[in-house]
């Protein structure tokens, strides 16, 4: 029995742990997780940990003697299958049972898979954890060409790594842009562009008829239209399915994830969830139910939790921020950008350091800054006060973005 049980020992999870000691929590902690290492970060698997500059250690959220010197059990390679709300306990694959007082659901999820034929034969990778990468990077040294299914962050950024180690890649798209769902088309534009300019053959519009093989290893990829890529890797990154069903099948209110209020509780007692896998009402999305994928998301909610189970009563409302490397252009984006009805394009791409600003209802809700450090900083202020500036100074690089917050 813990005095708080944290699933998943990932960033979310992670956090919560630390947080909750930060905050003088004196009770029993254990952070349960179904990888075999201590809690690292994620976002190097498709940056610097697949290309090889940052070793496993220096991934590390914490030094591995960080939880044991704070009284926090790890609890890795478990796996929870079942949770009893009435009883406060969970049930692990093994079949073994751990109650709790408070229960932080930080499962993330897991990576969509194709569903066509071939998808599951060797040589076809998801990019979630370390051990994909790994394994990934052990096929590295047999592998010419590489087809990525997928132009999400994710996929492009892998692309990027793969393009720097000299692999043919090729990158498909369904949609008729990358990054479609979650930028502009000037971004997605632009980054079409450079992955094109570093050899990367860009596919958009086509949808994928089946993996080939030869004796259960990837040989290809089949389009629709019958074109074969031949290609000894094949990487999928189209998103993922929040790893929810132990507490909807407990009753928790749910569907695309868990359901959570402003303190991030589900709707059963005592459990709380945070993460890719908590669906919240977030402010800078207009009210709207959403699941927000980014390290700030998972941190700022296990922060909220660890506040509440201290009987704080501060409610969600931080503001979202997401960054992405891609050879080397930094990409920082702060407020999101999702239902904008204007984009002013702040700098000229072509010199490889400018913002698109989103705006609504003459509002700024957004910005994603390509090595535009100084616009990501002080556009964050536009984004919280919900400025309206006038468009042709907010296009004018000459008028620093902090004139404009009021
Ligand atoms: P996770 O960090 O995924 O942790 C969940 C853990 O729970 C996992 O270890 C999982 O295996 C485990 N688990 C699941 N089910 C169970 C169960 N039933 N029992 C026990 N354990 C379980 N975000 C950014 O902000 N910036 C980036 O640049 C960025 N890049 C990314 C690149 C990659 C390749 C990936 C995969 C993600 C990236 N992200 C990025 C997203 C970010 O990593 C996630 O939003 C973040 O990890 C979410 O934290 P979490 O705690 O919700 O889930």
């Amino acid at each position: 029995h813990y005095d708080v049980l944290i699933v998943g020992a990932g960033h979310g999870g992670a956090q919560a742990a630390l947080m909750l000691r930060q905050q003088k929590f004196e009770g029993t902690v254990a952070l349960l997780g179904d990888e075999p290492e201590p809690p690292y970060e994620r976002p190097p698997l498709s940056k610097d940990y697949f290309s090889g500059e940052k070793p496993f250690e220096r991934i590390l959220i914490r030094p591995a003697t960080f939880w044991s010197d704070r009284n926090i059990d790890l609890l890795l390679s478990r796996r929870v299958t079942a949770v009893d709300p009435a009883a406060h306990k969970v049930t692990l694959a093994d079949g073994s049972t751990i109650g709790y007082g408070k229960l932080i659901w930080a499962t993330g999820g897991s990576p969509r898979r194709l569903a066509c034929e071939g998808h599951g034969v060797k040589g076809v990778h998801a990019v979630r954890t370390r051990a994909d990468v790994d394994q990934m990077m052990t096929e590295l040294e047999a592998t010419s060409r590489v087809v990525v299914i997928g132009g999400g962050y994710i996929g492009l950024e892998a692309a990027a790594v793969l393009a720097k180690f000299g692999k043919h890649v090729t990158v498909l798209e369904a949609l008729d842009r990358v990054l479609a769902r979650v930028a502009g088309e000037p971004l997605s534009r632009f980054y079409e562009a450079e992955h094109r300019a570093h050899g990367v053959d860009v596919r958009l519009g086509v949808s994928v008829d089946c993996i080939l093989e030869s004796d259960g290893r990837a040989t290809g990829v089949k389009l629709a239209d019958g074109t074969v890529l031949p290609a000894e890797m094949v990487i999928v990154g189209i998103g993922i399915i929040p790893a929810v069903e132990p507490l909807l099948a407990a009753g928790a209110a749910g569907g695309n994830g868990v359901d959570v209020d402003g303190q991030c509780r589900t709707s059963l007692p005592d459990i709380f969830a945070i993460g890719d896998c908590a669906a919240h009402d977030n402010a800078f999305a207009g009210g709207a139910r959403i699941r927000l994928e980014s390290v700030q998301n998972a941190n700022d909610q296990a922060t909220i939790v660890a506040k509440a189970i201290m009987g704080g009563d501060e409610q969600y409302h931080a503001v979202p921020w997401f960054w992405s490397n891609q050879y080397d252009l930094r990409l920082q984006t702060v407020g999101l950008s999702t239902g904008h009805d204007a984009i002013v394009t702040r700098g000229d791409p072509a010199a490889r350091s400018f913002s698109i600003v989103y705006l609504k209802g003459g509002k700024v809700i957004a910005l994603d800054c390509v090595n535009a450090t100084k616009d990501y900083v002080q556009g964050r202020a536009l984004v919280v006060g919900g400025i309206a500036p006038a468009l042709d100074q907010l296009a004018d690089t000459e008028v620093p973005l902090k004139s404009l917050a009021g």
